[in-house]
């Protein structure tokens, strides 16, 4: 969501150095762009909508200029328009910045600039910000007027500031992200909001932390905090990121690759270490309460923890996607347990819920793929999901290796670690023999079958009830076919009706408990014309297509929603759709 590149240093080129970042940063999702740079004592620049396209053909890369700001834009306030696309700039156009996240009071401190006589371009949130550190330019420093504009800011959001008449650049966070790179020449200095945005020009790196601001100024930084109103010696941090996973390589899309890397990313999952996962297996076993936290994917994940740790260690853990949390706050105190699930570790809603969580002095464990993520940072514990950089806008490795990581704390409750390990282990190699081209091709044509549909249904029971909504996730975001998941005994409670000739519903058939159920539940949607995709280790008369998986036991979620992945990408791709860039969607979900 929202991508931030600003550029201070020596090399002459910022306005490519930052469309170029920008670039990089197209993963995240985004509907407009934009970008400032010093020229001719000025402040000049270039918006536009839609996406950035060929860089080379973009007239502001001949500029020269060592001071650059940009911006893509993923609209939450004002339409998607020129004029609302980022930087923005102050009244006396002498201050200008970018901006992620939301501003909530901005209507209110819009006003009172309205009546100081500000004047406003845009309908964003952002531009109120420009105009309230400008307003206090007036009277103080530019460093005090953004400290003294994010005293009066609400919500949560990341800035980069520059200033007409100023060398420096000011970048500050509250809750979205903004990473510093340290470049290899003295004094050179990269700000984003995600790593691989400058990871061409160095892997050192330095985290702003919430409630910080950070001046680039005569080659050097300062760091400082706003809330304990002191100055903070920050870590340069380096990470061992390298450039070739971030790209496509021989893959036509991000999302066949990362669904392809699944033969490896299971079997880095479930290679953690054994002391911090007892650890965690002790704080679930000795909380008073235990809540799962997670959006979206990384939800339908937390849900399958919740059928395996009441199956495999009886436990009872709750649940609450990120956005409802707050709801459940009275039942939150100091013996209360969180395991919060993201995959980029920066999702807004989930945050929330963690800073509500600690607030009433829970402990938290995280279990996310960036490592050193917000969240990880604001974590009592941290497991790193360890599936590599994962850029399509739909989780495919990322929400196996989570569910794993479940499986394996759900194990250690049970004292059973090694079985749990084990059971994956196995699960790993049978996705390996599973992913070949034979199976992708079986899909394609099922997916060629159905590629004109206008709605979809997909069901599960027990833990591959989240499974079938995950699917309809997968199904809605890179297909744009209508997909609903049902819990299989629900049907005959409504969504029966929907079902007329053709429709076609995946039915996920593991073989537990449930199998001779969901069949039943099969079979009462083909008496009603529905043509039956069965995901199973075995083959039933009732299935149209049976997309065959392997038996791996407790692990069937995981394998089950490999296939359903691979069914999405191949319609995406039938669709004339970009799988990796779904409209409307952004991979890090840094806004509530
Ligand atoms: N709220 C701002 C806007 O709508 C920033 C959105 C973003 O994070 O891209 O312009």
């Amino acid at each position: 969501m929202c991508g931030i590149f600003a550029y201070f240093g020596e090399k002459t080129h910022s306005p490519k150095l930052v469309i170029e970042g920008l670039k990089k940063l197209e993963y995240r999702g985004y509907d407009s762009w934009g970008i400032a740079y010093k020229k001719d004592g000025d402040i000049a620049i270039h918006k536009e909508i839609g996406k950035i396209g060929d860089v080379h053909n973009i007239e502001e890369l001949k500029d020269e200029s060592k001071i650059a700001i940009g911006h893509s834009r993923w609209a939450t306030h004002g339409g998607v328009t020129q004029k609302n696309a980022h930087p923005h700039f102050s009244e006396n156009k002498e201050i200008v910045l970018v901006h992620n996240g939301i501003l909530e009071n901005y209507l209110e401190l819009k006003k009172n600039l309205e009546k100081k006589g500000h004047t406003f371009r845009s309908q964003t949130d952002t531009e109120v910000i420009a105009h309230l550190i400008e307003d206090y330019t007036r009277t103080h420093s530019f460093f005090d007027s953004v400290k003294m504009a994010m005293a009066e800011m609400e919500g949560r959001y990341a800035i980069v500031v520059m200033k007409k008449d100023e060398d420096a650049l000011i970048a500050a966070r509250r809750g979205s992200p903004l990473i510093l790179g340290v470049g290899k020449k003295h004094g050179e200095y990269f700000v984003a909001s995600d790593i691989p945005a400058f990871l061409k020009y160095t892997n050192k790196v330095i985290y702003l932390d919430d409630n910080q601001i950070c001046t680039l100024k005569n080659g050097s930084t300062h760091f400082f905090d706003t809330i304990k109103k002191t100055d903070v010696q920050k870590r340069i941090i380096e990470i061992d990121w390298d450039i070739e996973s971030a790209e496509k390589g021989e893959f036509p899309h991000f999302m066949i690759k990362e669904i392809t890397e699944q033969k490896d990313t299971l079997t880095r999952a479930i290679n953690q270490d054994p002391e911090t996962i007892k650890q965690v297996a002790k704080k679930i076993e000795s909380a008073e309460s235990v809540f799962l936290v997670g959006c979206g994917t990384a939800g339908k994940a937390c849900m399958v923890g919740q059928y395996l740790f009441s199956k495999i260690s009886n436990k009872q853990v709750s649940f609450a996607f990120g956005s409802e949390f707050e709801n459940y706050k009275n039942f939150i105190n100091k013996k209360s347990l969180i395991i919060a699930v993201s995959q980029s570790g920066e999702t807004a809603d989930t945050l929330e819920a963690m800073e509500i969580a600690k607030g009433n002095g829970a402990k938290i464990v995280s279990i996310v793929n960036v490592e050193n993520s917000s969240m990880a940072r604001m974590s009592d514990f941290v497991i790193p999901v360890k599936a590599g950089q994962e850029k399509a806008v739909a989780s495919t490795k990322a929400t196996t290796s989570q569910i794993a990581i479940l499986m394996l704390l759900a194990y250690a409750c049970d004292g059973e670690i090694n079985i749990g390990k084990q059971l994956l282990v196995n699960a790993a190699s049978q996705i390996n023999d599973m992913l070949n081209p034979r199976y992708e091709e079986h899909i394609s044509k099922i997916a060629e079958k159905i590629k004109h549909v206008e709605s979809m249904y997909i069901i599960g029971r027990g833990e591959n009830y989240p499974i079938a909504l995950e699917s309809a996730i997968k199904l809605q975001e890179v297909s744009y076919i209508h997909a609903e998941g049902f819990a299989g005994g629900e049907l005959k409670h409504g969504p029966l009706a929907l079902i007329s000739k053709d429709t076609p519903v995946i039915a996920l058939v593991a073989n537990d408990e449930q199998k001779k159920n969901i069949i039943s539940n099969t079979i009462e949607v083909k008496a009603r014309g529905g043509f039956i995709i069965g995901v199973s280790p075995e083959n039933q008369e009732v299935f149209d297509y049976w997309i065959r998986v392997p038996d791996v036991g407790e692990a069937s979620p995981i394998v089950n929603i490999i296939p359903v992945q691979l069914l999405a990408y191949k319609l995406a791709v039938l669709r004339h759709v970009d799988p990796d860039k779904p409209r409307n969607l952004a991979k890090s979900v840094t806004v509530k």
